[in-house]
């Protein structure tokens, strides 16, 4: 099972998507990069432990030098020193702008070896292998690369295309099942705010199928990719329509920083979702069916759905995130299953919204 998906962008590239990838990828990059005569591999820990020795075969296979720099696995790695010590790695290591960096892993490695790419050099070609079910659906495609600082999430980065997106549904059977779910968070956004199939999929099965079925788990990660690729290109020129992937972000993360990080992104982004398509319901954006459905969703694949956060906090967090315009917070909501609107709120306004979902 293999598709190739085209990203229609100005700097358009290919998506593959499949079961059992990784011996061609360096197949791949030679047809996409033929003058690349060195590949650069970042990964972290867990991900190297597992795919390096796979990757690092078929790069030589394909006649590329290898070199190769591994992280310690998890977001606190994404951060400036970690990003320095991958430029002073490719300098070490004699990298030219004909030569390619390889991501190997999930969100945090495509993010940071992008923005690697992005600034070594003034720029050299990056190609996502994504190993992460977030990674796979999200993080891979669309551009978006960046580090955290400590004052923050992502305030760091740039926009640099990959020349190529490489995704091995086969790899997410090593992926933990907390990870599985956690991205399964993005995945139901995407059947609630533009995909009905993708929601009848997901309401036909369940956790444990995804997790053991490779088949479906293909269809499932290919159906985001498909969806994901349709808003990346559909707003290239900022029209304001992949704002619609913001459905359950404002809130979820205005909860992630309330409790510190604790609460992961999935997880927060779930409840964000639920906090929102429960006051949609009381506002009459949404009918009563939509919300049961979503909420039903949500809690189907191991989310949960509990809040007691107070509205008057979640709507000050709201209003200090990047999202706010001119006083007013552009939050997404789910009209029915597989349609989203933005509606603009003040901050009085959002706070009575959001209260209104308590009577739900
Ligand atoms: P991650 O890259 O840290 O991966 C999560 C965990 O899974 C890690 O411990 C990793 O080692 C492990 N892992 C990954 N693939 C595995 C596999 N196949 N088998 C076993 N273990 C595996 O985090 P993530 O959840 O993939 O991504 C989160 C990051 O992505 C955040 O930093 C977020 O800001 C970023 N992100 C970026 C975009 C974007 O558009 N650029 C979009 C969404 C998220």
């Amino acid at each position: 099972m293999k598709s190739t998906i085209h990203v229609a962008t100005k700097q358009a590239y290919d998506v593959i998507v499949g079961q059992d990838l990784l011996d061609e990828v360096g197949q791949d990059i030679i047809k996409i990069c033929p003058t690349a005569s060195k590949a650069f591999v970042i990964s972290d820990s867990n991900v190297a432990s597992l795919y390096l020795d796979k990757i690092i075969a078929s790069l030589r296979n394909s006649n590329l030098e290898t070199a190769v720099y591994v992280f310690e696995a998890g977001e606190e790695s994404k951060n400036s020193d970690t990003y320095i010590a991958i430029l002073q790695a490719m300098a070490s290591n004699f990298l030219t702008r004909t030569d390619v960096v390889v991501s190997l892993g999930g969100g945090v490695c495509s993010d940071m070896a992008g923005f690697a790419a992005a600034t070594f050099l003034r720029g050299i070609d990056v190609i996502h292998v994504s190993t992460s079910l977030l990674g796979q659906v999200d993080a891979s495609i669309g551009g978006k690369t960046g580090i955290d600082l400590p004052n923050g999430k992502n305030l760091v980065g740039a926009f640099w295309q990959p020349k190529l997106v490489v995704i091995d549904t086969n790899t997410l059977e090593t992926l933990p099942r907390e990870q599985i779910i956690e991205g399964m968070a993005e995945v139901i956004k995407y059947a609630l705010i533009m995909d009905a199939v993708l929601y009848d999929l997901l309401k036909n099965t369940n956790l444990d199928e995804i997790i053991t079925n490779p088949q479906l788990r293909y269809e499932m990660v290919r159906q985001c990719v498909l969806d994901k690729t349709d808003v990346v290109v559909s707003d290239e020129f900022d029209n304001g329509r992949k704002q619609i992937l913001n459905f359950g972000h404002t809130i979820g993360h205005v909860l992630e920083k309330m409790s510190d990080f604790k609460l992961s992104h999935g997880r927060a982004v779930a409840k964000g979702m639920s906090i929102v398509l429960n006051a949609s319901r009381k506002e009459g954006l949404c009918d009563a069916a939509t919300n049961d459905n979503g909420i039903d969703l949500i809690k189907a694949y191991e989310l949960s759905v509990e809040d007691d956060t107070s509205s008057e906090l979640l709507a000050q967090g709201a209003m200090s995130d990047k999202k706010k315009r001119g006083g007013t917070v552009s939050l997404v909501v789910v009209s029915s299953i597989g349609e989203a609107k933005i509606v603009k709120k003040s901050i009085d306004e959002l706070e009575a919204f959001l209260e209104a979902r308590k009577e739900c």
